[in-house]
């Protein structure tokens, strides 16, 4: 039996599905156990159609916290009493916290990212973004981007469904940042990346950060690039969402060429840093934590 768990325990989770494969019950309960908190985060399979009950329970049972995950991510932002000013123009919430009765709902993929760039020496504010993708990772790092000093956000997506999210995103970035400037631009959808190299090479060409959103580089797609090599220059950092493989292809070739690269992985590390600072106001053990999961393989 664990011995943390009292009755005075507070319950915090993770809602979506599937949720079985989540590393986010091991890192958060690990960094309890380490911090001395008196918290337990355990992980429920509940879909859209099931979320409002999901969300009468965490009210009933006075749950102090949590995370929304896929498909969960945009109902959840209709169950909240507040939204955070980027999960407010994402229409989208990933984090709850709940003080005293009232519940706020965060978006911090894009805080993860941004922070993980950080951390590597690169600061957004005043730069040039080229982001490839207008999905749910994409869209968050947008607005994140803006809010934290962006110049220029230049988003290029195929022709499907998220390029209508992509012109919505300009939208409201342009609504609540207009010092920012955003393009859309449509890629075409191809496994040869030399056919979009002129739609692309102009914002390139002038950008600092050049960001992968997309699903591409990661497995079953991880022999595929968005980006032609010849492309990339010595003064353009490289950055990918993807983590899995750990270096993408895009990664592999801006590195070649010399580019500063960041990887995918530190996104999530980051993520889970700015939700646990936001559950307990302390900063997440991250490497106990690694250190741990590399003993307990
Ligand atoms: P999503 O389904 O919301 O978006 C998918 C995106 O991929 C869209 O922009 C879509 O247009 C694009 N896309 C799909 N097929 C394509 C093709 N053939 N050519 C070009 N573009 C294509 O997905 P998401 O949740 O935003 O995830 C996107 C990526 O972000 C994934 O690789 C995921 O692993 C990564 N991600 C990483 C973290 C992290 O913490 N590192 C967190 C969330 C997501």
């Amino acid at each position: 039996m664990d011995q943390r768990i009292s009755g005075r325990t507070k319950l915090l989770g993770l809602f979506g599905t599937p949720v079985g494969h989540s590393g986010s019950p091991a890192m958060y309960n690990f960094s309890f156990w380490h911090d001395n908190i008196d918290c337990a985060y355990l992980a429920f399979d509940v879909n859209v159609e099931g979320m409002k009950r999901a969300f009468d329970a965490v009210r009933i049972l006075n749950m102090k916290g949590g995370n929304f995950t896929m498909p969960c991510k945009n109902i959840a932002a209709e169950l909240v009493d507040k939204l955070s000013p980027a999960a407010e123009i994402v229409g989208a919430c990933n984090t709850f916290v709940n003080e005293d009765g009232v519940i706020t709902g965060y978006i911090t993929d894009g805080v993860g990212f941004v922070l993980n760039l950080e951390k590597n020496g690169v600061s957004v504010k005043d730069k040039n973004v080229v982001i490839l993708g207008a999905g749910g990772a994409a869209t968050a790092i947008q607005v994140q981007l803006a809010l934290d000093g962006a110049k220029e956000v230049h988003i290029f997506n195929i022709e499907d469904e998220f390029l209508d999210r992509a012109k919505s995103t300009k939208a409201k970035i342009e609504e609540r940042v207009p010092n920012c400037k955003v393009t859309v631009t449509a890629l075409k959808k191809t496994e040869d990346p030399a056919e979009n190299v002129e739609v692309l090479a102009e914002k390139i060409k002038n950008a600092d950060i050049l960001i992968n959103g997309t699903i591409i580089g990661m497995k079953p797609y991880h022999e595929q690039t968005l980006v032609d090599k010849s492309l990339f220059h010595k003064n353009l950092v490289v950055a990918d969402t993807v983590y899995n493989p750990e270096k993408t292809r895009m990664i592999l070739e801006a590195e070649e060429i010399g580019c500063k690269v960041v990887g995918g992985a530190g996104m999530l590390i980051g993520q889970g840093a700015v939700n646990y600072k936001l559950f307990t106001g302390k900063e997440m053990p991250i490497e106990e934590f690694q250190k741990f999961k590399a003993e307990n393989k």
